[in-house]
């Protein structure tokens, strides 16, 4: 698929979940059971155990069920998930099932274009664009202020953080690094610092290569090289960014969202 038209396929997410929540005269679902919302669309959706993924779509004729996976105790990610799967219901009508796992809620990259298209209805439906920056702007950069908004979306840390940065609220980056090595990052727009790069290990002077180190690290806005996380060849040795760092010890996994202070 070009370019072009991929653009094109986000776009129209974007819109279809502007449109829904227009629909309903909403500017947040934070208080909608999205069960209620997305059978109000003509969507069962169903929490069951899945093996191997976590949210399922299956369409048959004019009927559809969701199932998000029973085993996902945390709120925040159930609702990332029941409105993923409402995306692919409503912007994929020619492909009859989806199995959806945990890259797939993870490919905001166009690896697999429906997947991307779902994350995107599903951010947009949950964190809607004016509102999440208006918000977002309101408050200085720090992991607590994101958290406030995961709160009031009634969002996974994550998801909030990600939509922080892809939003660009501020200048900022995110990490999720587990076991030590990068998996992903997201840059904004206008950081000046852009490219930090997945599969490496975690630099020993971050608050990230602290926590993997030595299974702590501070929770607090630390002042951090810049090289220990970027690899632009603009970087100057010894600028500072702020990182703050939220462990998650049962993935062995962090966090880190980092900022110009
Ligand atoms: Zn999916």
């Amino acid at each position: 698929m070009g370019r072009k038209e991929f653009d094109i396929g986000i776009a129209l997410a974007e819109k279809r979940a502007r449109e829904i929540l227009d629909d309903f005269g909403l500017t947040t679902v934070a208080e909608v059971d999205l069960r209620d919302l997305a059978f109000d669309r003509g969507l069962i959706v169903e929490a069951r155990e899945i093996r191997g993924a976590e949210g399922r779509l299956i369409r048959r004729g004019d009927r559809a069920i969701a199932v998000v996976d029973a085993a996902i105790t945390q709120r925040g990610k159930r609702r990332f998930v029941a409105a993923h799967e409402l995306g692919h219901y409503e912007l994929h009508a020619d492909e009859p099932v989806f199995v959806c796992d945990q890259a797939a809620f993870l490919d905001w990259h166009r690896r697999r274009p429906a997947e991307t298209e779902a994350n995107r209805f599903a951010a947009e439906l949950l964190m809607p664009r004016s509102g999440f920056l208006a918000d977002g702007r309101a408050t200085p950069t720090s992991f607590d202020a994101v958290g406030d908004l995961a709160e009031a979306y009634r969002v996974s840390l994550t998801a909030a953080a990600f939509r922080y940065v892809h939003l660009d609220v501020a200048p900022s980056a995110l990490v999720f690094s587990r076991r030590g090595r990068i998996e992903w990052s997201v840059e904004s727009a206008s950081l000046p610092l852009q490219y930090i790069g997945p599969r490496r290990p975690v630099h020993r002077d971050s608050g990230a290569g602290e926590y993997f180190q030595s299974g702590r690290t501070s929770l607090e806005p630390e002042w951090t090289p810049v090289e220990a996380w970027f690899l632009d060849d603009s970087l100057v040795r010894g600028e500072r960014y702020l990182e703050q760092c939220r462990p998650m010890p049962s993935y062995e996994a962090c966090l880190s969202l980092i900022w110009q202070g």
